[in-house]
């Protein structure tokens, strides 16, 4: 306006009406902003470090700086608030950038001033950020004599502060974002002159942090078959949609999806527990034995076949293994199958030479065994291999997908966990599903019974938490 030579108390030209009246009806909205006096976090703990951090840059259509105070508890907790913040409009004469970046760091050391005075801040670091070589060349430069303008500017700043505050802020180089005609944060980039269409050369930038961002990240998730992040990401990039740290979102948002749960997710752990004590105390061979039957297999007697099974005992102690044969899977035939108890060590009678010859290596041997046992059977038990850390308990209501290594993973039953026993320390290792269909006869009722199904920890996929 004031390039095309309007007086103060002219009318504003109709094109600009609709702005002017959009800026008006925004004020009243400075009612609800609210400042915190205190620059200090209420929960921060005594003040160890402050800095100042002065930004300051320029256009063709004007300059700034705004100066941050960043602060540091003794939890090594960090803080920073915005101090202070100028903008001017470039002056109507025209000028060169580089001048006006150089005027912009010296509006940076005024409010330095005045927030250091106001502040108190006798100590502390302070740093001046430019993006301009050309402001840090002429700060630096101590041989060349400037023009009047940059002379006296260059003076000013060398007077009041240190030079060695004055740092380059790192270009984005991949990512130097602009405002399209409509308003809109775009990526510019190194394909600005490609012929590629608009919105794909600059795409629309998100935050990492939004709800429309997640619903967008969502929906190519879903539009490209839920396949991984690299794929999903291009599909978002190839729309017109750039969200800053898009991958770390997209991976979130895969683990939390209940459809790539189901088709990819690993079965859930938890640490290993404390052995039984029936493991780790040196006991007689199978005082304590886990069992289970095998087969069947084929025998022959004379020229008759008969089927017979497996009876298979180890030692939950020793870990030896011992074998019978048994002649069907009926109780009796499994109660004839127990070997006999064999006697307790120590309860050999040296009656003779020859049994106390015998007693007397069996004991060396019962000897060697218990201390190697301890030595390198038990060490070895003392590591958890696998399952170090705790992970999350599995809870009452969470829906899990129990595997069955007999079918395919897409038929394995889904169901809700009734009941997760805590151990002694509290983590959950086992936990009752649930499993059934929602088919209801025509009275209401359930047609299929309800089937109720114990299974490891480590033999459920989890598809959705119950909180
Ligand atoms: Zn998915």
């Amino acid at each position: 306006m004031c390039r095309n030579g309007s007086g103060w108390d002219d009318p504003l030209p109709a094109e600009l009406g609709p702005r002017w009246e959009k800026w008006m009806s925004d004020l009243p909205k400075i009612a609800a902003i609210r400042i915190p006096r205190c620059l200090k976090p209420s929960q921060f703990s005594e003040v160890k470090s402050t800095q100042l951090h002065h930004f300051s840059d320029a256009s063709t259509l004007g300059y700034g700086q705004c100066s941050y105070l960043r602060i540091q508890d003794h939890q090594d907790r960090e803080c920073s608030t915005l101090l202070m913040g100028k903008s001017r409009v470039a002056p109507t004469k025209i000028t060169t950038i580089p001048h006006l970046e150089l005027t912009a760091a010296v509006v940076s050391v005024k409010i330095s001033q005045i927030l250091k005075e106001e502040l108190h801040l006798t100590k502390g670091e302070e740093i001046f950020w430019t993006d301009s070589q050309v402001v840090l060349g002429y700060i630096n430069n101590e041989a060349r004599r400037f023009h009047t303008f940059v002379a006296n500017r260059v003076q000013m700043i060398r007077e009041s502060t240190d030079v060695g505050a004055f740092k380059e802020r790192p270009p984005s180089k991949d990512l130097d974002p602009f405002t399209d005609d409509s308003g809109i944060l775009r990526v510019g980039g190194r394909l600005r002159n490609s012929s590629l269409p608009l919105f794909v050369k600059h795409p629309v930038i998100f935050p990492k942090d939004s709800h429309i961002s997640r619903l967008i990240a969502a929906h190519f998730h879903e539009k490209v078959h839920h396949q991984g992040r690299g794929i999903t990401l291009n599909e978002l990039r190839a729309n017109g949609f750039w969200i800053i740290c898009g991958g770390g979102l997209i991976s979130s948002l895969i683990r939390k999806c209940v459809i790539c749960r189901r088709n990819r997710r690993p079965t859930q752990e938890q640490k290993m527990a404390d052995l039984p004590e029936d493991r780790v105390e040196s006991s007689p061979p199978f005082s304590y034995c886990g069992m289970d039957c095998f087969g069947p297999f084929i025998t022959k007697q004379g020229r008759k076949n008969f089927k017979r099974y497996g009876l298979l005992f180890t030692c939950l102690c020793s870990r030896a293994v011992h074998v019978e044969l048994l002649d069907d899977l009926s109780t009796d035939a499994f109660i004839n199958g127990l070997p006999l108890p064999l006697p307790p060590p120590g309860k050999f009678v040296p009656q003779d030479m020859y049994l106390r010859k015998r007693w007397r290596r069996v004991q060396y041997l019962t000897e060697q065994f218990w201390s190697r046992w301890r030595k390198e059977h038990l060490q070895n038990l003392n590591r958890r291999q696998c399952w170090a850390k705790p992970r999350r308990n599995i809870e009452v209501g969470d829906i899990v997908l129990i595997l069955e290594p007999e079918v395919a993973r897409n038929r394995w039953p889904m169901g809700v966990v009734v009941v997760a026993a805590k151990d002694k320390d509290n983590l959950v290792r086992k936990a009752k599903v649930q499993v059934g269909t929602r088919k209801l006869n025509q009275q209401g009722k359930r047609e299929v019974k309800l089937t109720f199904l114990e299974r490891p920890v480590q033999k459920l996929v989890l598809l959705l938490e119950s909180t």
